[in-house]
């Protein structure tokens, strides 16, 4: 049978360590594929272009809405983020498991289109572990991580829009449960209705004695 690869929402606080849970979990597994997106921020020290992001003027991210070459896209604190449609759409054939990970506007948009993606939401421990990481970054200023927990608090009310909730305390074992959630849910009946369909046949012609 034919491995469907699934679209792998992940969203959470900034802060929350998405980032370097999907690494590691890339690393980890051959399964998966990252989908690089295009924003319109400027990079933080150590980002490099088409690895963290690929980082184009706003003139040029409008464009690409225009031509219909990104699945979704959202503002974020007043930059632009979009999530790029062909390298997903290729993946997904491929059978690969494809993780985007985009905030919640954004998630919602790839719900709508893509129903069976599984939508998952990377929570800190506690609150005060959440600020602790933003500021311990130091990447960022006061402002900005102001306005960051501002956002969180405004995210927090959309969690149950998610399939799951993943709470990163430790990194390896955090990165052991999210696999095993996508093992499960690769076995969904809903996901694996041509197999399905095949055994029902099978089933009624052997049952007659064919
Ligand atoms: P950061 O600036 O911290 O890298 O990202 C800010 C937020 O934008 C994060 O919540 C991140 O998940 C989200 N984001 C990154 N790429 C995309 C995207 O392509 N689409 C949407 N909707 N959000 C994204």
């Amino acid at each position: 049978m034919e491995r469907k690869g699934i679209l792998l929402v992940v969203s959470g606080f900034s802060g929350a360590g998405k980032g370097t849970l999907m690494k590691s979990l890339v690393k980890a597994y051959d399964n998966y594929a990252l989908s690089i997106s295009m924003t319109t921020r400027t990079p933080r020290e150590g980002e490099e272009e088409g690895k963290a992001y690929f980082f184009v003027e706003e003139k040029e991210f409008l464009e690409k809405i225009k031509e219909e070459k990104v699945i979704e896209y959202a503002k974020y604190c007043g930059n632009y983020y979009g999530t790029p449609k062909e390298y997903v759409e290729n993946m997904l054939h491929q059978g690969k498991d494809v993780i985007l990970e985009i905030e919640i506007q954004g998630a919602l948009k790839v719900k709508k289109q893509y129903p069976d993606a599984l939508l998952l939401f990377v929570m800190p421990p506690s609150a005060s572990e959440l600020e602790r990481r933003l500021t311990g970054r130091g990447t960022e200023t006061k402002e900005v991580i102001h306005q960051r927990m501002l956002r969180a608090v405004e995210e927090a009310e959309g969690i149950e829009a998610y399939d799951y909730i993943l709470i990163n305390d430790q990194l390896e074992d955090c990165v052991k449960e999210l696999h095993n959630l996508v093992m499960a849910a690769h076995n969904t009946p809903e996901r694996n209705q041509e197999f399905i369909n095949n055994i029902r046949k099978e089933l009624k012609s052997l049952s007659k004695g064919e």
